[in-house]
């Protein structure tokens, strides 16, 4: 299962928790879980493979001492995951006749040979249109596609809540990267930072993503009441959360 960021170490920077995301065991703050393997050696050392952090230690080592040796890998740790990820990207399988899990609908998915790159939505069909489609080809046209979707909506809503909430000077930037452990994320100098794939999501949920994000531009914690400035401009934001929690593999194409 993939994990999410709950609470970042940094002081300054909160990524949004949707669930699931709890982390476990010794790895509680940490936006990842690890695993400890305890070994007869000398030294600790980090391995990330495929979404598992796993940490060998020696056998006289606490457990304390291995967290604060993971904490201060995390950033490492987190490039290792993102890449890991990008990778995984590259290796999605859409398929002409496979489906897609897009704004809460099971759609078939066409591949319509096309010398421009387009995507069509029908009641029943996700077309892709472009040249010679393949599970690469038409993955390309469809994070292109949804990257754009992202830019045309994303900012403008974000601008427009955080001038509602009168912390429009607060925002800085709204930028976007697809990452593997994140939906959204919000630095204190104003950064507001949406994973694309988002827009795979009801508007309602995206809706909501804005609103957490947004939140964190007055409180940056999870705190009692960032969540209940959330709730004051997204009154069902349970709702969002929980559908994340229950359908967000499937946005991750
Ligand atoms: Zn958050």
């Amino acid at each position: 299962m993939r994990q999410f960021m709950t609470h970042s170490n940094q002081p300054d920077q909160y990524a949004h928790p949707t669930e699931g995301m709890r982390p476990q065991g010794g790895s509680s703050e940490l936006p990842y879980t690890y695993t400890i393997v305890r070994a007869r050696r000398k030294t600790m050392v980090v391995h990330v493979r495929h979404d598992n952090v796993e940490v060998r230690a020696p056998l006289f080592v606490s457990d304390a001492q291995i967290k604060d040796f993971v904490v201060r890998h995390t950033q490492w740790i987190l490039r290792k995951l993102e890449h890991k990820a990008g990778q995984e990207a590259q290796r999605l399988a859409l398929s002409d006749g496979g489906s897609i899990y897009y704004k809460a609908r099971t759609l078939t998915v066409c591949f319509v040979s096309d010398s421009c790159d387009d995507i069509v939505i029908t009641d029943k069909e996700f077309r892709i249109h472009g040249r010679r489609l393949n599970a690469e080809t038409a993955a390309k046209i469809l994070q292109r596609w949804l990257l754009m979707q992202a830019r045309a909506l994303l900012p403008a809503r974000t601008q427009a809540l955080a001038s509602y909430l009168q912390v429009g000077s607060k925002l800085k930037e709204v930028v976007f990267r697809k990452t593997k452990t994140k939906w959204g994320h919000c630095t204190s100098s104003g950064r507001i930072q949406f994973n694309w794939l988002i827009m795979m999501a009801p508007d309602a949920v995206i809706d909501y993503m804005i609103a957490h994000e947004v939140s964190h531009l007055l409180h940056m914690n999870h705190s009692r009441r960032f969540w209940s400035l959330v709730e004051s401009v997204c009154p069902d934001y349970r709702t969002y959360v929980k559908w994340l929690k229950k359908h967000e593999h499937r946005l991750w194409i």
